[in-house]
């Protein structure tokens, strides 16, 4: 039975789809059979693993919305172990049309219970937003990866993703925990970055990954390539750093 994991944190640019992509390529490449499930209208996971979005017939808002099958959306990407449900832009009007919905906020944990037996893993890559999307992935989820970027307000906003957390919780998915808080785009030049990790682990604890994300520029590039950073550049510091997250994350 897959773990499934929501990549959330309603600030844009921490670098949720960069773990989404590469965390899960990592676990790929270690021999889990791994599900990619983007619900970012942006499609920045499905570029990201090279799925053109004018290609594909159904996504992720067809699941959500139409009662779509999942195994009717799900396609192959160009490395072994890896699938992924795509999002296109259609998905933007999901988070008003789910208003006035039956089970609006459950609708993407009943599209995976089908699934759920054919992975190891399934990641769902969140917008950078605490609407109906997220409050879906959470509700879907075992537990939610935390990206924190390494900047100076990086702990701002989590109060409220954490009482989002608190929330889903309650109402929808009592057994959801918090999987681990990854740090993100160190830059080792600056010592800001050495208070920051300090301010996480004093508030997060043992739940904040060994592994931090340094910067890194092949982690940039590789989504223009439509590849994750094994394959971009495996001998990248960027592809060394996913693979440590990946061992954390299966506790090897
Ligand atoms: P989010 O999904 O949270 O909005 P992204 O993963 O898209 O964030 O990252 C935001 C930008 O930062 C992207 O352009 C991405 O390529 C870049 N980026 C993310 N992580 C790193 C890193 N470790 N080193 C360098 N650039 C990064
Ligand atoms: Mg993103």
């Amino acid at each position: 039975m897959a773990r499934v994991m929501a990549i959330a944190n309603q600030k844009g640019g921490v670098g949720k789809t960069t773990t989404s992509v590469n965390l899960g390529a990592s676990l790929a490449s270690l021999g889990k059979r791994v599900l990619l499930v983007d619900i970012d209208p942006q499609g920045n996971t499905t570029s990201g693993v090279g799925i053109n979005k004018g290609d594909v017939p159904n996504c992720i808002y067809d699941v959500i919305m139409n009662e779509v099958e999942p195994h009717e959306t799900i396609v192959t990407t160009d490395q072994d172990n890896l699938w992924i449900i795509p999002a296109t832009i259609q998905l933007a009007g999901a988070e008003i049309e789910l208003g006035p919905t039956i089970a609006r906020e459950a609708r993407l944990r009943h599209a995976l219970a089908d699934v759920r037996s054919e992975y190891d893993y399934i990641l769902i890559d969140c917008p950078p937003s605490l609407g109906l999307l997220t409050i879906n992935a959470l509700t879907a989820s075992d537990s939610v990866v935390i990206p924190v970027q390494c900047e100076y307000y990086a702990l701002e906003g989590l109060t409220q993703l954490l009482s989002t957390i608190r929330y889903v919780q309650k109402y929808f998915n009592k057994s959801l925990e918090i999987q681990g808080v990854v740090l993100t785009m160190l830059d080792a030049r600056t010592n800001l970055g050495i208070q920051v990790i300090e301010d996480v682990k004093k508030y997060f604890r043992e739940k904040v990954y060994q592994t931090i994300i340094p910067r890194n520029v092949r982690l940039s590039e590789a989504p223009s390539h439509g590849k994750s950073i094994l394959q971009y550049d495996a001998k990248s510091r960027g592809a060394e750093v996913y693979l440590d997250l990946a061992k954390e994350v299966i506790g090897l």
